[in-house]
């Protein structure tokens, strides 16, 4: 966990600290980054000495290979989507460090795909539209009559497991319609904590939607 430029002192979270937040709490539900997401390949390609480069004031290569040139296993995530360049996990871009040079700026709130994941991946029953599990299953490309027999689930840990086998078979079909995000699980985080962060998720897309600029955490 890494909370950098966290104001302790100010009770108002800025739009950077709360971009700081959501991308940690991501990786407490188990978020990998998504430029180290299998599907970063068909989106650009890091340059290794030029993005060492770009993070050399901060990190060292070892760190950097850690948190960003690294793509992550297939065999290792639960789940994986076309490049979400809307994600929360996602750092900046910038063209220097690719060879299509391309810039993707660092997102600063949940994506639609970040929010529907969270909610498949920990359901639970909420009155938010944003975060019903039928509108999650509708975004990420499940087809309808997938999602009854998800829907029809025995409790949230059937429904976790009926989702993740939606994932795996369509991740077979990676590059088509389908459309998954980055995942993987960490098994040592509580379920409460987990429970707990999910609902952070809830209420920030809830006060976004009301318009506020700033959250009281
Ligand atoms: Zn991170």
């Amino acid at each position: 966990m890494q909370f950098h430029n966290i104001d302790g002192s100010n009770p108002t979270v800025s739009i950077a600290e709360l971009r700081s937040i959501l991308h940690e709490c991501g990786h407490m539900l188990g978020f990998i980054h998504e430029h180290q997401s299998p599907s970063r390949v068909d989106e650009f390609t890091y340059k290794t000495k030029a993005t060492i480069r770009y993070y050399a004031d901060t990190w060292s290569p070892t760190i950097v290979w850690d948190n960003v040139l690294r793509v992550h296993a297939e065999q290792h995530l639960a789940a994986y989507s076309p490049f979400d360049d809307m994600s929360i996990m996602l750092y900046e871009i910038p063209a220097c460090v690719n060879t299509q040079s391309k810039t993707i700026p660092r997102p600063s709130q949940l994506s639609a795909i970040d929010k529907a994941y969270a909610t498949l991946l920990y359901p639970s029953t909420t009155t938010s539209h944003e975060a019903t599990l039928r509108h999650a299953l509708r975004l990420v490309g499940v087809p309808l009559g997938r999602q009854n027999i998800i829907m029809a689930a025995n409790g949230p840990t059937e429904f976790r497991a009926r989702f993740k086998e939606w994932n795996r078979e369509a991740r077979a079909t990676h590059g088509e319609s389908s459309c998954f995000h980055a995942i993987s699980f960490i098994k040592r985080t509580t379920n409460h904590c987990l429970t707990h962060i999910s609902k952070i998720f809830h209420i920030y897309s809830t006060t976004r939607r009301s318009g506020a600029s700033t959250l009281n955490l």
